[in-house]
């Protein structure tokens, strides 16, 4: 009988805590779902509204008569800055709320093609900014880097780690891109390295950079502007083609970026 007893209560136990816990998980990935859908709906609303505040900004910023006035154009210049980053804010929040659906590594669309032109002009694009600063861009890699992958992802992850780089970069400094593709194992392996001679990271905080939101200390945040997201999506850009990201970093002396994409 007592061992009777024991089997059933061992059973009733396992049932209850069975039950318990589906729901109690059930509630929670369903709030969980309806919040990133929240975001992505609300983020992929405030788009439009964005876009027409822009063009306006830009339609008043043609009116000659408008911008002959010192103020004017200055009030105008901070309005087209704040909008480019909101804007930038809420295409960061709607990538990171699609990246975080069942089916994120569907949102992927992989192609073959050459890497080294869109590489090329991502760092391009950065050409102004480093003049600014007196920083020096460096390209290296191959004539052509043929790859398997998703380009507009890829791309987007460049400009991620070169914006952050020529950010974290005081003036003088040197920022370099290196492409390389080898044989790996029965695969090929694309590395990406990004390098630069900033600011650097605190070894504490290197395992938190790549969290949502998460800034190195609040004064050099402010200093440099940013929300916390770029490297959270980068991360997510390389977990979806199966790679993985390192970093190195010594505060003071600079910092590099490594990816490595198998294909
Ligand atoms: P942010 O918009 O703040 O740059 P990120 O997610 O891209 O957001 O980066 C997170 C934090 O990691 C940054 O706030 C910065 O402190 C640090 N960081 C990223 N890249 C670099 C770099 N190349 N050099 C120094 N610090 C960096």
């Amino acid at each position: 009988v007592l061992i009777g007893l024991a089997i059933l209560f061992i059973g009733v136990a396992l049932l209850l805590s069975h039950f318990m816990s589906k729901r109690a998980l059930v509630p929670i990935q369903e709030s969980y779902n309806r919040q990133r859908e929240f975001v992505a709906n609300a983020s992929h609303e405030l788009r439009t509204p964005l876009s027409v505040i822009f063009s306006s900004v830009e339609a008043l910023e043609m009116d000659g008569e408008i911008t002959a006035n010192d103020f004017s154009q200055k009030i105008l210049h901070r309005l087209r800055e704040e909008v480019k980053r909101m804007t930038k804010l809420i295409n960061d929040l709607l990538t990171l709320a699609r990246s975080d659906s069942e089916h994120a590594s569907l949102e992927l669309v992989k192609d073959i093609f050459d890497f080294r032109p869109h590489a090329e002009r991502t760092l391009q694009s950065f050409e102004d900014l480093a003049m600014k600063k007196e920083i020096h861009l460096h390209f290296d890699a191959p004539e052509s880097v043929i790859i398997s992958g998703d380009t507009d992802k890829l791309t987007q992850l460049l400009y991620i780690l070169l914006d952050n780089a020529i950010k974290y970069t005081p003036n003088n400094g040197e920022v370099t891109l290196q492409l390389r593709v080898e044989p790996f194992k029965h695969q090929h392996m694309l590395t990406i390295s990004v390098k630069d001679t900033g600011i650097g990271i605190p070894r504490e905080d290197i395992a938190r950079i790549f969290d949502r939101f998460y800034r190195v200390d609040k004064a050099r945040s402010r200093q440099y502007g940013g929300h916390g997201l770029g490297l959270s999506i980068a991360k997510w850009i390389v977990d979806a083609h199966k790679g993985r990201i390192e970093v190195h970093s010594e505060v003071g002396k600079g910092t590099e970026f490594i990816v490595k994409i198998p294909f």
